[in-house]
């Protein structure tokens, strides 16, 4: 009798040491969280005008080198957890600071951010029913909630939520290339009879959305930039001629990329006029309302954003303006079985070829992410326990508050603001009776010495070849006078300024 070899007889094996089973223990993950809560807890309740503290790349690689143990750990280390979450917190934008106001990202709802860890911890990839079911069920609620905002009625659009608008504005307009040109996807792109496939968008586009054009094979030179009105929204006589002169010069426009929320000023362009012109030429309308879209969860700034409805496709960041942790990006489609033809592949193993009630929300085959975080629920879990006034309120209150700071710099006779706000976005110079004459220049070095100051954070866009400085108010704490603030901090700064830059032209 011969007996069939045994696991045993081949390569040896032994279980894991205790000392490795160690770092998975609910007890360390009890220490981490304690730890993390306490930190966390100080970093909140502290009340400071903060700006950026800019740390020099060599120094904090040396800093964060430090912090890397040497030796096999005795247990958790919580001194060297703490001092590594520390660094963390100083270093970097600090959103949850009164004197952040230069960037887009927001501070987000505690207990969404709570759940991203426990998300992080039983991790479900996503994009698959199986692997991430409460995540897809909820992909379908978002979707049936803001498409009763949006009056589509139900089941007769789609959503896909992606990790960024970046994503999102790639995805929609590779549906787009694939309607229009029904063999690109397998063949590549190719000049028909009617030239050149290109896109069309506003010269205030986001840049993902020109490099959408590189990415998907159409070229940057086919990239068709259309032209803005005095309140940088996109001009739709203006667009109308040049999508005319576009056909002149061989190319066959399928697409119009149109922003609600431009990333310089919070602009938004005319959608509805655009929805017309799209469809009058039979184009596809993308709506990039990254930063605004979330206007559809106001009564009272959903106006702000009519005829987002008319539009093929649009996308919004839940990670900016639903002030839920990041990535976090909603893609909705007007047309129902529109999602699953950007990425027309058929026969792999993630597919079933038929359609029961799972792969109906598998949403996979509608997305570039295989594993992809369920982000969703990081908004679903904030709406299901604050309900949507939570996001209304937050909304309205930065978008009023930017308004008072519009008025207040308004009434300044040192400041020009630069347009009315739309949004929680704001853009102006500080040009006292003796500025430079390089106002540029100086607008530049304000921004840079603010920043070095370590108070306030703002930024800076160029509007037309004129460097402006810019606000994006995402944070609730901060008030009017914050606003007064840094105003303060501007002159301090721009006397400064002045005095330094003339005593240098006296010396030279
Ligand atoms: C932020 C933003 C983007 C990029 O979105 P990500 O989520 O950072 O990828 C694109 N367009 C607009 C208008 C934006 O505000």
């Amino acid at each position: 009798m011969t007996s069939s070899p045994t696991c045993a007889d081949n390569a040896p094996w032994s279980p894991p040491s205790a000392a490795f089973t160690r770092f998975f223990d609910p007890e360390q993950l009890g220490q981490a969280i304690t730890v993390a809560h306490e930190t966390l807890a100080t970093h909140l309740a502290k009340d400071d005008v903060e700006g950026i503290r800019l740390e020099l790349p060599g120094a904090l690689l040396a800093e964060a080198r430090a912090l890397m143990t040497e030796a096999e750990p005795e247990g958790f280390d919580a001194e060297r957890f703490t001092a590594i979450l520390d660094l963390y917190l100083r270093t970097g934008i600090k959103v949850n600071s009164r004197g952040y106001m230069g960037r887009q990202f927001s501070s987000v709802a505690p207990v969404s951010a709570v759940f991203d860890m426990v998300s992080a911890m039983a991790p479900q990839p996503a994009s698959f029913y199986e692997a991430g079911q409460l995540a897809n069920v909820a992909d379908k609620i978002i979707a049936e909630e803001f498409g009763r905002r949006l009056g589509w009625p139900s089941n007769s659009f789609e959503m896909v939520s992606t990790s960024g608008a970046s994503l999102a504005n790639m995805t929609a307009v590779l549906t787009a290339r694939n309607r229009h040109f029904a063999r690109s996807w397998k063949s590549g792109v190719a000049i028909g009879p009617r030239g050149r496939p290109a896109i069309a968008i506003g010269e205030d586009s986001h840049f993902s959305v020109s490099r959408v054009a590189g990415i998907l094979g159409l070229g940057e030179d086919q990239v068709v930039r259309l032209p803005l009105n005095v309140q940088r929204q996109i001009s739709v006589p203006a667009a109308a001629t040049a999508l005319n002169s576009a056909v002149e010069r061989g190319l066959d426009v399928f697409c119009i990329v149109a922003t609600a929320g431009t990333t310089s000023i919070g602009a938004n362009d005319p959608l509805e006029a655009l929805a017309q012109l799209a469809r009058d030429r039979g184009l596809w309308l993308h709506v990039d309302a990254a930063h605004n879209g979330a206007f559809l969860l106001s009564d009272r700034l959903r106006e702000r954003v009519r005829g987002i409805e008319l539009a093929n496709s649009f996308c919004l960041d839940a990670h900016k303006t639903l002030f839920a942790p990041a990535a976090c990006t909603l893609l909705f489609y007007r047309d129902r079985g529109l999602a699953a033809t950007a990425f027309p592949q058929t026969a792999s193993y993630v597919l079933d070829p038929y359609e029961d009630e799972i792969s109906r929300f598998e949403s996979g085959t509608k997305n570039f992410e295989c594993t992809k975080r369920p982000s969703i629920l990081n908004l679903w879990l904030t709406w299901a326990l604050f309900g949507r006034g939570f996001f209304e309120t937050k909304l309205e209150h930065l978008v009023d508050l930017t308004r008072a700071a519009h008025d207040d710099l308004m009434s300044l006779p040192d400041f020009v603001v630069a347009h009315e706000p739309e949004s929680n976005i704001l853009c102006f110079t500080y040009r006292p009776s003796d500025a430079p004459r390089d106002l540029d220049g100086f607008q530049l070095e304000l921004r840079n010495r603010i920043r070095a100051g370590n108070r306030y954070f703002i930024s800076k866009v160029d509007l037309d070849g004129a460097t402006v400085l810019r606000i994006v108010l995402m944070n609730h704490r901060i008030g009017r006078s914050d606003i007064s603030g840094l105003v303060e901090e501007i002159r301090r700064h721009g006397r400064e300024i002045i005095e330094d830059w003339s005593a240098h032209e006296v010396a030279a």
